[in-house]
């Protein structure tokens, strides 16, 4: 369906109708859908703007990602969705991994979404039908395979849309774990190292600029703006603007 650009939901709309194609195409899990309305729950509630916490936290993941020896973007259906070229442009910037990495496992899948991020920009693709594996300790879900020159060996991980267990297991097996997700209570924003609680839509392209425009800082620089960064503090923030944005309604 088309969407006129005049909707007052525009963008919103936009975004249901990609993830609707996605689907369509095999790119995305039926499951993924549900997803995104949780999703869209809480973008409401912050007004669907980024907001000055979420800024703090892009900052501090471009420094990470900066600063990271191998960092590694994790890929599943609704993020290749939406943001594909965003993220092929993200990981080119930092010089990152892409790998495919799904819930609801399936070859088929995994082949699609790295055609797409190929399409894209992308070069190697890690995670379809990896080999050799390496399998993350304590994750019950099929996410738990993953690639071992891919988040196998990654220092610095970006998971975007992520499930809490696997945050959580990514963080015991030593990694750095950066977060995008729009609900600050849940398990994988609560685990992460960095949560940027933010529509993915708006997030990559904000950490795409962050990152162009930190580049050129020194790793010292880099380490001091990664260490100021407080996890649980920006997380207290964010739920304070949210209810401070509700407030504002009542
Ligand atoms: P957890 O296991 O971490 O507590 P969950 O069970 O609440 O997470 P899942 O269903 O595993 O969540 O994954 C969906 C998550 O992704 C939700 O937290 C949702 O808020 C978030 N999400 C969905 N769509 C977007 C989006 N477009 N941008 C950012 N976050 C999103
Ligand atoms: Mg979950």
């Amino acid at each position: 369906m088309r969407i006129s650009p005049n909707h007052p939901r525009f963008r919103s709309l936009e975004t249901r109708e990609r993830l609707v194609r996605g689907f369509q195409a095999g790119i995305v899990a039926p499951q993924g859908l549900i997803a995104h309305g949780r999703g869209e729950a809480f973008d409401y509630l912050f007004g669907e703007i980024t907001s000055k916490s979420s800024r703090a936290a892009a900052k501090a993941a471009a420094a990470l990602l900066l600063s990271a020896r191998n960092p590694v973007i994790s890929i599943n259906g609704n993020t290749a969705a939406l943001v594909p070229r965003d993220m092929v442009r993200l990981a080119h910037s930092v010089h990152a991994g892409l790998e495919v990495n799904l819930f609801h496992r399936s070859v088929v899948r995994e082949r699609g979404i790295a055609s797409l991020l190929k399409r894209n920009g992308a070069g190697h693709v890690f995670g379809v039908n990896a080999s050799p594996r390496f399998r993350i300790p304590g994750v019950a879900s099929a996410r738990r395979i993953v690639d071992a020159r891919g988040i196998g060996a990654a220092d610095v991980v970006l998971v975007p849309l992520e499930d809490g267990d696997r945050a959580e297991a990514l963080r015991r097996a030593g990694k750095m774990v950066i977060a995008i997700d729009l609900n600050p209570m849940s398990r994988t924003a609560r685990a992460a190292t960095i949560t940027i609680v933010d529509n993915i839509i708006r997030a990559v392209p904000e950490l795409v600029r962050v990152t162009m425009k930190m580049k050129s800082l020194s790793r010292s620089r880099l380490s001091a703006t990664v260490a100021r960064f407080d996890n649980e503090r920006n997380l207290r923030k964010v739920m304070k603007d949210m209810i401070h944005y509700m407030q504002g309604w009542s």
